[in-house]
């Protein structure tokens, strides 16, 4: 994996949805991404600062790219399946899906797990995950070579007390990847889940209030991971749980 090399301009004439492109690690992904040619479709729930990565990417230079409001929380089937119908509208087909977007909610012990917050971290990291994949697969398969990517994390993968809602919301991102890889299988689309390890954002602040940021890897840092990821040229992966410090190069 530290091997990796993307080639300039692999994602020339390639569409890629990005969720949670308005922060931290999915914002440096769509920057990196319309690096490498493609056109990044941006979702948000802020559009303000969907339009102001909508800015960063045209001044830089790169193809110009779409955004899409949707905020997570919202749980009617027919928001989701609007985006499906925009983006047909628009490119017809949809080469990559980064589910990236994420709510941290608190962390408390189980016992005294805020209910509320229970639902609300269930419907963004879950169950919009489902709906936005649900409806954006036909567009998926209408493209040559689609990839989906699910946003994990190492609670996801092992439970660790007080993480609660959040940990189980990754076990059950990973078992929708699983899933799907499985149904995918004898497509031409693969599917598969990133751990980005603690990362410099402003989730991991929060998690961490104590930690010094600088001792940790920049969203930028661990890009290569989330290039390979999209990269069908050089990735036929499917169904498989990936950790993005295996790209960094030491
Ligand atoms: P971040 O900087 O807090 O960014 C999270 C993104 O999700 C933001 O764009 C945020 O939008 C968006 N979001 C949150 N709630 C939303 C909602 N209801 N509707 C639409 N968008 C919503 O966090 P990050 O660290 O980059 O996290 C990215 C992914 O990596 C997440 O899936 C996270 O679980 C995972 N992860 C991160 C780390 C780490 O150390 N950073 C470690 C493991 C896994 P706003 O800009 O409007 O807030």
């Amino acid at each position: 994996m530290k091997n990796y090399q993307a080639e300039a301009g692999f994602l020339t004439g390639k569409t890629i949805l990005v969720t949670g492109a308005t922060n931290g690690i999915g914002k440096q992904a769509a920057i990196t991404y319309a690096s490498y040619g493609a056109t990044v479709i941006l979702s948000g729930r802020n559009t303000k600062k969907l339009e102001m990565v909508y800015d960063e990417i045209e001044s830089l230079g790169f193809p110009q790219p779409a955004f899409i409001p949707l905020n997570l929380q919202n749980n009617d089937p027919e928001q989701y399946s609007q985006v499906a119908d925009l983006i047909e509208a628009e490119f017809g087909v949809l080469d990559g899906l980064l589910l990236n977007a994420s709510d941290l909610g608190l962390l408390s012990p189980i016992e005294h797990f805020d209910e509320e917050t229970w639902y609300r971290v269930m419907q963004v990291n879950v169950n919009a995950t489902f709906l936005l994949t649900k409806y954006c697969l036909p567009l998926i398969r209408n493209a040559k070579q689609g990839a989906i990517a699910f946003t994990s994390s190492g609670v996801g993968r092992q439970g660790r007390a007080y993480w609660g809602a959040y940990a189980v919301s990754k076990f059950a991102t990973e078992g929708l990847m699983q899933t799907l890889a499985d149904e995918v299988e004898k497509s031409d689309i693969i599917v598969n889940s990133i751990n980005p390890g603690a990362t410099r954002t402003n989730m991991r602040a929060n998690a961490y209030p104590g930690e010094d940021p600088n001792s940790l890897p920049t969203p930028e840092d661990i890009m290569p991971a989330y290039l390979w990821l999209m990269d069908r040229s050089q990735n036929s992966r499917n169904g498989q749980a990936i950790d993005a410090r295996d790209f960094i190069k030491n």
